[in-house]
């Protein structure tokens, strides 16, 4: 037997904190009222193979509450939701399993804190994301959603304002942005709201791929964080692969590869990371 490669597994990886809060009060919520009772609004996370062992639980997937009856429980995932839902599902006698990330907690309450001052209430992050859209329903006004520096640049008439950005947002971006508001708004509070656990592994991630000749990055495929680590690497010029599991892995893949990264986004379960682990000794160890 001889050593094809060496792995080298970035520090941060598996689930983050906010992730891990969420299984665990999902899985409580399994022990406590049996999975067949439990809807999850939407994913509770975005990777496949956690979702289907939840589902194998008896867990359900509702696109809506008009999916759940009275009595029966709804999981808030940890990217927080539009207060009219948790409010209707209070109304219509349904349980709330509420896993909102603290993180995102405290960006709701922020910007509930900032429209209460009288300022015009910017949130930079995407639109569409679930995180914005549930604080952006925290402001009794429309709140301003920005992602640019040109967004940034089209808001010259403000003078009073409160910033805050998505959590898992670029802080490089989100500096930028403020930077430009803050030469337009004469009267701005911005809050740093980026969560510091994408930050670290972004950082960690980073570490590791400058000292390897290519990069997997395990995660689902719909998991924005993942991609966005799967594009770090990409944009700085480092081979990176992107799968979801071990048995996408090619062995030709490692022609010439003297070591290999091994990073992984935030909701990537530890079962998954470890099946990929054990692929990768078995073709490092294999001759
Ligand atoms: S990435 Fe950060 S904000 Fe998002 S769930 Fe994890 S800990 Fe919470």
């Amino acid at each position: 037997m001889s050593k094809r490669f060496e792995i080298i597994m970035s520090p941060h990886s598996g689930y983050c904190f906010g992730v891990k809060r969420a299984m665990r009060l999902l899985m409580r919520g399994v022990a406590k009222y049996g999975g067949e009772n439990i809807y999850t609004l939407g994913e509770i996370i975005h990777n496949p193979q956690a979702v289907e062992k939840i589902k194998n639980m008896g867990v359900r997937g509702a696109k809506s509450l008009l999916d759940i009856g009275e009595g029966d429980n709804v999981v808030i995932r940890a990217h927080g939701v539009h207060p009219d839902i948790l409010n209707t599902a209070h109304r219509r006698k349904i349980n709330v399993i509420d896993t909102t990330c603290p993180f995102v907690k405290s960006s709701q309450e922020y910007v509930q804190s900032l429209y209460a001052q009288g300022r015009s209430v910017i949130i930079i992050g995407d639109a569409e994301h679930p995180e914005v859209i549930g604080i952006a329903g925290h402001v009794p006004s429309n709140a301003i959603i920005i992602k640019s520096v040109k967004d940034a640049e089209a808001l010259q008439n403000l003078r009073k304002a409160g910033v805050i950005t998505q959590t898992t947002f670029s802080s490089e971006k989100s500096n930028s942005i403020i930077e430009v508001l803050k030469n337009y708004i004469q009267d701005i509070k911005v809050y740093d709201t980026i969560c510091q656990a994408t930050v670290e592994r972004r950082k960690t991630t980073m570490d590791v791929a400058k000292r390897v000749d290519m990069m997997l990055v395990v995660g689902g495929k719909g998991s924005s964080n993942t991609k966005r680590l799967h594009a770090m690497c990409l944009d700085n010029g480092i081979m990176s692969r992107h799968i979801e599991v071990a048995d996408e892995i090619d062995v030709g893949w490692f022609e010439g590869i003297n070591n290999i990264g091994l990073t992984t986004g935030t909701s990537t379960p530890d079962w998954v990371i470890e099946d990929v682990k054990k692929r990768l000794y078995e073709l490092a160890a294999s001759v």
